[in-house]
Order: structure tokens, then C-alpha cells, then sequence
């Protein structure tokens, strides 16, 4: 494949040369191949985008609820056209099997729709007792910093839920998805909306990420990433008091009730614990199972790891694709380590690469068994295909060792007394629960307790944090 050149960035409606002129080199995750060079933004381009971006709010904040649901249906509609190249996009870039990437392409669409149907006149004015009126002003210019696991769907969450409060953004995606980060330039140009609504930076986060923190001109940071960044945009933000989203890691508890049937529960376990290749803030990587039913259970986790196949995203038959960066690579590999050094068994999987793919990044699913919840394995977010099974007494334990960690993301439960299934999910410390499978409802909110977050996006709670609630009084 031939390394494409990315030298441009959309500020004001339109491509243009960067300021910037650090190159960075991108590797297919499959391969090695060098197949991007991209030119990445500096300080002084995050402030073009931000002028662009205060300079377009101030008639956006005004325009009329009807235009917001044009804009939003004009990016439906652009992206629609182009989702079959999108999803060419991700695999090459992001390196997902293609049944996850056509699924995380398809459900992006979906949210330029849904963000359009939750533009209704009373959530943005409604009444509130007598001679009271409270109305949802949009916050301001957001800077929207978005992960690469996938960049595409990232951008396309947070911007439509922006667009839809009435803000302006100024995106400052991963830099490791420039082909996705383009080819969502190329969509915004062609919805053709007001020069500077949208911005969109190629830049690192030290840079362009850390100005578009810093800058007075943004008014709110909508950040998913690390906790560790997480952090740092939180301090930096302080300062000039922005209102601020974070969407961090997880350490994810799966608990396997002892009434579980061992095959639905396995079934469940490898769908949520290798989501996304292992590389998902909501990866199910702890897996909690009952003393009682331990060997049962491992030998039919064992044999369902074993029959996935791993591979590149050219085969439809891949269910966990290479991780995305070889940085990301060495980061699985020295967890694999520590976890074989700290005493933990390797029940499948193991150090190095799969046989037959020697040249990507490629891991082996692994899966540690006689884990202690004290380990770094069972405590840091390793975001890879790798799962610490941890046994309990009874439910009460369970839930004390789920709950044993900074995190509080995501959680799981697969039980056959659904009853008793919820009361244990009642006192689990995460922002969603999911019970024997998933329930695709994008409404809901998503976000995390603890070090997992501050906030929430999706759905009404994720329109409300683009807003700022005004009360007013007519005596
Ligand atoms: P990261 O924190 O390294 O980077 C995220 C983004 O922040 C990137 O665009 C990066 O360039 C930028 N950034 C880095 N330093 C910055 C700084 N000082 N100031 C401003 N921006 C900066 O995370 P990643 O490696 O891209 O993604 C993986 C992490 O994201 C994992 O920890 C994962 O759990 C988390 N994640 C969370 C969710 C969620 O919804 N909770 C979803 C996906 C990923």
C-alpha cells in the first residue's frame, strides 16, 4: 500500500497547511508498513481553530433549533454516502476485525440521528413553578480530545452532542487516527455548514491538546482517554474554570454468579473481555468466578480463548485483531510479564506473537488464572486481550473484590436468577451494569464513579453537559 501524506487541517470551513511542521510516521498495525505521514498542528494552529470556532458560535449559539437539526441531518447524510470507505478506513488504520468496525461505524451514523431528535424545544426551555423560567444556554466553544480505539466513533459521539447543544468544537483527535480524522474533514466540508462550527486538528495532546486545555477561548473539554491525562486536563482546566467531561479507564469486574450456565457466561465473558481486541475502556478484564465451580468453568473459558482466531482485519473470520500501535504492543507484552513474574498462571496465551503472525501487533489472548486482586495485573488497565480470573467465597465477596479498585466504569453480571443477578449489580460501584449480554439502548448514559470519570455522555445527561442552566424570573 502506498504511504499517504496528510499535510492539512480544517479551520474556518476549509483544509489548510499547518503552522505545525513535526512529522509523524504511522504504521498499518498488521503489517508494520509505514502507510501515513502526517504534519501535525502546533500552538499557533490550536488558536486559529479556536478563533474560527468563537468567531461561528456567536451566530450558532442563536440560530434556531431547526437549523441545528439541519446541520445534523446534513452530516448524516455526508457520512451515510461514505460509510463503506470509512469502514476500509478503520481496518487499515485502527486494525479491528471487520464485524466490530462495521458495527462501530454503523452505530457513529446513528448518533448524528440521535443527537437530532434530542433537539426539542422544552429540553432546551421549560417552566419551573410560577413567574420561572429555566433555560439550557450552549456552554461555548468545546474542545472535543478524543483516544484512537476508534477515533471515528469518538469524534462522531462527541461532536453531534455538541452540535446539538449549540456549541462550536474545536476537535483535537488521537494522532495515531489521521486517515479517520481526515476523511471526517472531508465529511464536515461537504455538509458545508458555517466556516469554523467544526475544527479539526491533527496535533499530540502535549501540544495541541494541552493548548486547547489551556486556551480562555474554550469553555469546556470533553476528554476521553487515560485516567493519567485525565488528571492533567482536569488541573490545567482549573484554571481558566471550564466545565469539564472526562471519559477514563476501567479495570472492569465480570461476576460469575454460582447458578450460571457455564456456556452463556463464557460466551459472555469472551464477548465483553475481548471487545475491541482487549483495547476498550469497558473491557471486562476481571472475571470473577465462584470456588465452588472453578475448574468447570477454566476449562471452558480455555477451550472458548483457544477457538478464537486472531488475525488482520482483511479477514472476516478474525475475532481479535493486532493492537494498534507497536508503543501499545510492548505495553501488553511487559503486563504479560509482570504478570508471569508477580506468580500468576497462564492458563492460555502467553508472551510474544501467535504462530503465523509474526510482523504485526499481534498478541496472543491470554488468560491468567490464580490471580491475587493484589497484582498489577488485577489493578492497572493493561487495554489488550488479556483476562485475570480471580475466585470468590460467596456473593458478598464478590462484590467486596469487584468493587476493590479505582476504577468504576463498567461492570458485569451472568447469573441464572436474574433477581438476584440485579441485586448484586445494585451494589456494584460502576456507571453501567450489564447482565447476561448487552441491551443497545444509546440513551442511557455512559460514564464512570471513581477514577473512571467525571460525567456523563449519551442521551439527555450527555446534552446537559454541553449546557449551561439559567434561571429566570419575571416578577
Ligand atoms: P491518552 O490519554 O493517551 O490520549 C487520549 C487523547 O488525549 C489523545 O488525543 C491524546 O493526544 C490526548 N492527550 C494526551 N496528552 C494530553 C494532554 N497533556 N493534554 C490534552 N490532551 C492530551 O489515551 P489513549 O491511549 O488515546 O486511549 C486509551 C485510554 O483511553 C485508555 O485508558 C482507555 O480506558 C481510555 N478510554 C476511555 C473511554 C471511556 O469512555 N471511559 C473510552 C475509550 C478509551
Amino acid at each position: 500500500m502506498m504511504t499517504r501524506s496528510i499535510d492539512r487541517l480544517f479551520i474556518g470551513g476549509e483544509f489548510v497547511a499547518p503552522h505545525g511542521t513535526e512529522q509523524l510516521e504511522l504504521e498499518n498495525p498488521a503489517t508494520g508498513d509505514v502507510i501515513t505521514r502526517v504534519t501535525l498542528a502546533d500552538e499557533v494552529d490550536a488558536a486559529r481553530a479556536v478563533a474560527a470556532a468563537r468567531a461561528a458560535f456567536e451566530d450558532y449559539s442563536r440560530a434556531s433549533l431547526s437549523t441545528r437539526q439541519e446541520y445534523l441531518q446534513r452530516i448524516h447524510d455526508a457520512m451515510a454516502r461514505r460509510l463503506d470507505e470509512l469502514i476500509d478506513i478503520v481496518g487499515t488504520e485502527f486494525g479491528a476485525p471487520q464485524w466490530f468496525t462495521k458495527f462501530a461505524v454503523q452505530d457513529a451514523l446513528g448518533h448524528w440521528r440521535i443527537a437530532k431528535e434530542q433537539v426539542r424545544p422544552e429540553t432546551f426551555r421549560y417552566p419551573l413553578g410560577a413567574g420561572t423560567q429555566i433555560v439550557l444556554e450552549p456552554v461555548g466553544v468545546a474542545g472535543l480530545i478524543c483516544p484512537w480505539n476508534i477515533g471515528l466513533w469518538f469524534m462522531c459521539v462527541k461532536t453531534s452532542t455538541a452540535l446539538a447543544a449549540g456549541c462550536a468544537v474545536v476537535i483535537k483527535p488521537s494522532e495515531l487516527s489521521a486517515r479517520q480524522n481526515d476523511a471526517m474533514a472531508e465529511i464536515f466540508a461537504e455538509a458545508k455548514l458555517p466556516p469554523g462550527l467544526i475544527n479539526v486538528l491533527n496535533g499530540t495532546g502535549d501540544v495541541v491538546g494541552d493548548a486547547i486545555t489551556r486556551s480562555p477561548g474554550v469553555d469546556k473539554i470533553s476528554f476521553t482517554g487515560s485516567t493519567g491525562v485525565g488528571k492533567r486536563i482536569m488541573r490545567t482546566a482549573a484554571d481558566t474554570m471550564k466545565r469539564v467531561t472526562l471519559e477514563l479507564g476501567g479495570k472492569s469486574p465480570l461476576i460469575v454468579v454460582d447458578d450460571a450456565d457455564s456456556t452463556r457466561a463464557v460466551a459472555f465473558a469472551l464477548l465483553v473481555g475481548f471487545q475491541n481486541s482487549g483495547q476498550s475502556c469497558t473491557a471486562a478484564t476481571r472475571v470473577l468466578i465462584p470456588a465452588s465451580r472453578r475448574d468447570e468453568l477454566l476449562a471452558a473459558l480455555k477451550a472458548g480463548v483457544e477457538a478464537m482466531k486472531v488475525g488482520p482485519a482483511t479477514d472476516p473470520g478474525s475475532a481479535i485483531g493486532p493492537m494498534v500501535s507497536r508503543k501499545q504492543f510492548e505495553r501488553v507484552q511487559r503486563y504479560i510479564q509482570t504478570g508471569i513474574e508477580e506468580g500468576a498462571r497462564v492458563l492460555t496465551g502467553g508472551p510474544g506473537r501467535p504462530a503465523g503472525l509474526e510482523n504485526g501487533n499481534f498478541v496472543r489472548p491470554t488468560v491468567f488464572v490464580d490471580v491475587d486482586a493484589a497484582m498489577t495485573i488485577a489493578r492497572e488497565e493493561i487495554f489488550g486481550p488479556v483476562l485475570c480470573v480471580i475466585t470468590y467465597t460467596d456473593d458478598a465477596d464478590a462484590i467486596r473484590i469487584a468493587n476493590d479498585s479505582i476504577y468504576g466504569l463498567h461492570a458485569y453480571v451472568a447469573g441464572t436468577d436474574v433477581a438476584r443477578a440485579e441485586g448484586i449489580a445494585a451494589r456494584l460501584q460502576a456507571g453501567r451494569v450489564a447482565i447476561n449480554g448487552f441491551v443497545d439502548e444509546p440513551r442511557a448514559p455512559f460514564g464512570g464513579f471513581k477514577q473512571s470519570g467525571v460525567g456523563r455522555e449519551f442521551g439527555r445527561f450527555g446534552l446537559e453537559a454541553f449546557l449551561e442552566p439559567k434561571a429566570i424570573f419575571t416578577g
